[in-house]
């Protein structure tokens, strides 16, 4: 059932909110059954560091493909010591268990299987218990995700969804990155400006290093 934002906001323009204040409302009506997505990407150094700041015990989870980059398994550490939390962590089936019954190299095969079992089904399980999620979402990091809105009813989930940074630039990131010299996942100063799995992450501006040479775009978290 689609639910009007007004609901959660009284009725106030979301779209004219600073994204501090889009987390604040999000704090304000739902905590502690909202946690930010956490894919520990330079959109959530960002967003970690707002969430954190107003409230130390607001919540934090990530999805374990067990396939993330060293660096990014790094700053995961780094965060959790920096604010004194601890990620909480969903996972699909251990990955012998995936290859005893997908077989090796699914991601290779099979993509959005390996995506569906990987990232899409621990969603879900990490989401069934929440009123309100939180997402490093951006517009301009791909024309999927122009439309992206500040606040909206997860039709797919039932539950609120926030994209706190959707209207900011590559440039907004840095900016508050460097200005608050917070950790940051490494791999972007190399060319990643997006940072998902192993297999399936090259260097490049935007998302087209992931799954770079075939169609697919997204991992379906946010379709
Ligand atoms: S990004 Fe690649 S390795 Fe990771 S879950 Fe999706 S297909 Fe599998």
């Amino acid at each position: 059932m689609e639910r009007s934002v007004a609901e959660l906001v009284g009725g106030a323009d979301v779209e004219s909110f600073t994204a501090e204040r889009v987390v604040e409302a999000m704090l304000e009506a739902l905590h502690p059954d909202v946690s930010l997505a956490c894919s520990f990407q330079k959109e959530e150094s960002v967003l970690l560091d707002m969430l954190l700041e107003r409230e130390p015990k607001a919540r934090v989870f990530a999805l374990d493909t067990h396939l993330l980059f060293p660096e990014t398994y790094a700053v995961w550490r780094e965060v959790e010591q920096r604010y004194g939390i601890a990620v909480e962590v969903f996972e699909g089936p251990s990955l012998g268990r995936q290859a005893a019954i997908h077989g090796d190299a699914l991601w290779a095969r099979n993509p959005d299987l390996c995506c569906a079992i990987r990232k899409v089904g621990p969603l879900g399980a990490a989401l069934s218990a929440l009123r309100g999620w939180i997402t490093g979402v951006r517009r301009d990091q791909a024309p999927g995700r122009a439309a992206t809105p500040k606040l909206g009813w997860d039709e797919r989930h039932e539950l609120w969804k926030a994209s706190p940074l959707a209207d900011w630039t590559d440039d907004d990131v840095w900016a508050y990155v460097r200005e608050r010299d917070l950790p940051v996942n490494p791999l972007h100063e190399r060319g990643y400006a997006s940072i998902g799995c192993t297999h399936c992450t090259t260097p490049g501006t935007g998302r087209e290093g992931r799954w770079a040479g075939g169609d697919k775009t997204e991992c379906g978290l946010h379709a």
